[in-house]
């Protein structure tokens, strides 16, 4: 027999309840980008009670790669010989006079892949070809490209590189609590979390005094997990909660962790809109650098120049919504997108173009 529709009534209800009693403003961040789209697509934003607000974060990891690296990839693209390989996304990030998806049109050997491994195999396959991977993301995928880079290194691979511009997000939620924006309590990422575990926000939720709750990713799930941020409110109890714990183990998944430290080291990183956030991005160990594409092809540093008017800057931060950026619907629409969160479905800007 089919499961009955989702009823959220019995949720919203806790939720109007908790809301009564606070009865100041709240501000929940969700972090991650395929939680806005989520919250987006089942319309729960504009089921919330009119003292809780829902504001996106910086968790969506092609809108967070910054304007200078963007500038980066554009010129590796333009190498003769050179294929790029990269996920879908990424091919539409507008750059300051280009994308990717325009140096495709242009001549330059631009293929969207699905998975880290093609890469290899293409490498495997044309081996008179240099063949780069951008290395993007948090830490969902980073362990997977760690596993390539060890599986190239025992194959010998010589023709494959890897442009890394992986991403931490605990410190991201560091830097958007350090950067003026007000913040209760954090629907944290059921994704990273698998990998992490719910102890890493440990730390910053007792420093900061923010609830976090690990949250997957139905409208059940974000529910009660904002039902539960508004009980750690209620009794003042910040600290690190799971609500995914179908997915989420304590611990996290230490043999994916044991990889990522295998090959990376944690550096300083350059975020947009966050700006440099210390030890908040991945670098490879001295023992793989023969893999980095930034040390085969020497690229000129960039500055981080914003698309004009784009506030995609303070949409990731959570200082202002969507819409209220001049050039949402206007100028910027995921047709012609000015900045990146208006490319990827799990940006802010896109998920509230899409859904209202
Ligand atoms: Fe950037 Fe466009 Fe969003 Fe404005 S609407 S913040 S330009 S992506």
């Amino acid at each position: 027999m089919p499961a009955p529709p989702f009823d959220p009534e019995p949720l919203l209800a806790r939720i109007r309840q908790r809301a009564a009693v606070i009865a100041r403003p709240i501000r929940i961040m969700e972090v991650c980008g395929t939680h806005t789209h989520a919250i987006g697509r089942s319309g729960l934003r504009s089921l919330m009670p009119p003292n809780i607000e829902l504001v996106s974060g910086p968790g969506c990891p092609v809108c967070v790669t910054s304007q200078s690296d963007i500038e980066r990839i554009l010129i590796l693209a333009r190498r003769p010989g050179l294929t790029l390989c990269t996920f879908g996304d990424m091919v539409r990030v507008p750059g300051l006079t280009s994308s990717l998806e325009r140096e495709r049109s242009a001549g330059a050997d631009i293929r969207v892949v699905y998975s880290a491994m093609e890469a290899l195999e293409l490498a495997g396959r044309e081996d008179g070809r240099e063949v780069v991977f951008l290395a993007v993301g948090f830490e969902t995928t980073s362990p997977g490209v760690a596993s390539l880079i060890l599986q190239a290194d025992h194959q010998g691979v010589a023709n494959l590189s890897f442009f890394i511009s992986h991403k931490l997000i605990v410190p991201a939620m560091e830097a958007v609590l350090q950067g003026g924006s007000r913040i209760d309590g954090f629907l944290a990422p059921g994704h990273v979390s698998v990998i992490i575990g719910p102890e890493a926000y440990e730390g910053l939720a007792i420093r900061y005094s923010v609830p976090c709750v690990v949250t997957g990713f139905e409208p059940a799930d974000v529910l009660e997990a904002i039902v539960m941020l508004l009980d750690c409110i209620v009794e003042g109890r910040p600290g690190s909660f799971v609500q995914y714990a179908r997915a989420v183990k304590p611990g996290g998944n230490r043999r994916a962790w044991e990889m990522l430290t295998r090959v990376f080291d944690i550096t300083d990183a350059e975020w947009r809109g966050l700006g440099v956030i210390p030890r908040s991005g991945l670098t490879l160990k001295p023992a793989f650098t023969r893999f980095d594409a930034a040390e085969r092809y020497p690229l000129p540093e960039m500055p981080s120049v914003q698309p004009p008017g784009c506030r995609c800057g303070d949409v990731l931060r959570g200082l202002i919504h969507p819409p209220e950026c001049p050039l949402f619907r206007q100028e910027c629409t995921p047709r012609n997108p000015v900045g990146p969160c208006m490319v990827s479905s799990e940006g802010s800007c896109a998920a509230r173009y899409t859904y209202g």
